[in-house]
């Protein structure tokens, strides 16, 4: 897809993804991979697949790239550590909510917080993957660890709520915590954490598949995203922070008062870079034109965030879920939509576009 480099498309179990782009490139010491899928045995065997496809062994990969701290990024990062000795290379701030090796149950907290989505760039195909299933495998050995979680916003819910805005956490499927939950005595074996061996600051150069990377520091979609950028092949490997057809999830939840900003502040850094002719993003097809893209990117959150103000206008005044719905088809509603639209409120509202006023356990925001 770029000179000297492999795409080894991984399938992901993601309403709206379907894949993830490992890709793989060599050097004298063997191979490097960037994203290498998600956790579990039916992941890694495509990889395992996909490696020998591409005519080398798993034994010979001495580097594992993760992008960022979501499953379908790192997911085999701890199997190749393990199995090949590789070296596992993150952004400086990487962070992983959920360390399968805890061992306790406060992993099933952490659980919570690595539900992911991603929405389509057009509005009218917004695809919503609800948050990370396990492989079948793991799954299927644990079906009946079934809990209710279908409770309503009853007064007790916002008594405790979970987020700033009285609604729940994104928190992934049913089925994902239910293994989580017995899985514990393998859990070792089958989700290795991904602990990186290398952090890489900003700018920092590291020497991958026979040419120098530079360290890009992209916050936004998650705070510890890694971009890799190759000037003397004008090769970008983005990520999930610019994607061919689809935005990343930004959430309200994390990377400070404005994750919004953050993230704009990032789009508007990679644009900068001089001469990218190749764009290797996580999902979808790789591109050439990074600066179109990132303008295309900006004029959609640009128009999201005008129809939220006219939503404003129109109601008078709103809670982060009622105007979630408002911004979001059906079928997308629930903790990660309005976990998106509590930051691009958050961004209206420093932008004093916005205002907001608590209100019985929630917040309402209103037009200034
Ligand atoms: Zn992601
Ligand atoms: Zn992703």
């Amino acid at each position: 897809v770029a000179p000297g480099i492999l795409r080894l498309q991984l399938p992901i179990p993601l309403p709206g993804l379907k894949h993830v782009n490992c890709y793989a490139m060599e050097d004298e010491r063997g191979w490097t991979v960037v994203d290498p899928g998600l956790p579990g045995p039916v992941s890694f065997r495509s990889l395992h697949r996909r490696i020998h496809q591409a005519g080398f062994r798993v034994r010979d990969v001495h580097s594992v790239v993760v992008t960022h701290s979501h499953p379908d990024h790192f997911g085999g990062a701890g199997r190749l550590r393990e199995a090949a000795g590789a070296d596992v290379v993150t952004a400086a701030n990487f962070r992983v909510w959920w360390d399968p090796e805890d061992g306790d149950d406060t992993a099933l907290e952490g659980a919570d917080r690595v539900a992911h989505h991603e929405i389509d760039l057009d509005g009218d195909r917004e695809a919503l993957a609800e948050g990370v299933r396990l492989d079948p495998d793991v799954a299927h050995a644990h079906a009946h660890g079934d809990e209710d979680d279908s409770a309503g916003d009853d007064d007790a819910e916002l008594a405790e709520a979970e987020t700033p805005w009285g609604g729940k956490r994104p928190r992934p499927p049913r089925m994902m915590r239910a293994a989580l939950a017995v899985s514990r005595p393998f859990r070792r074996k089958l989700f290795p954490a991904p602990r990186p061996s290398i952090r890489l600051e900003e700018a920092q150069t590291i020497r991958l598949g026979r040419r120098e990377w530079v360290a890009v520091h992209t916050p936004g979609h998650t705070p510890d995203h890694l971009c890799l950028y190759d000037p003397e092949h004008e090769v970008l490997l983005s990520g999930d922070h610019v994607l061919p057809t689809i935005t990343p999830h930004i959430s309200g939840l994390d990377g400070g008062p404005d994750p919004l900003a953050n993230y704009v502040a990032s789009l508007d850094k990679v644009a900068g870079l001089p001469g990218v002719r190749y764009v290797l993003p996580a999902h979808g097809h790789p591109f050439g034109d990074l600066p179109d893209r990132v303008a295309a990117i900006h004029r959609h959150h640009d128009e999201r965030l005008d129809r939220l103000h006219q939503h404003l206008a129109d109601l008078g005044e709103g809670t982060v879920g009622e105007l979630s719905r408002r911004l979001f088809r059906p079928k997308a509603w629930g903790p990660m939509a309005e976990s998106e639209t509590y930051a691009h409120l958050e961004h209206l509202r420093l932008a004093c576009r916005a205002t907001r006023h608590p209100r019985r356990g929630t917040v309402v925001y209103s037009l200034p």
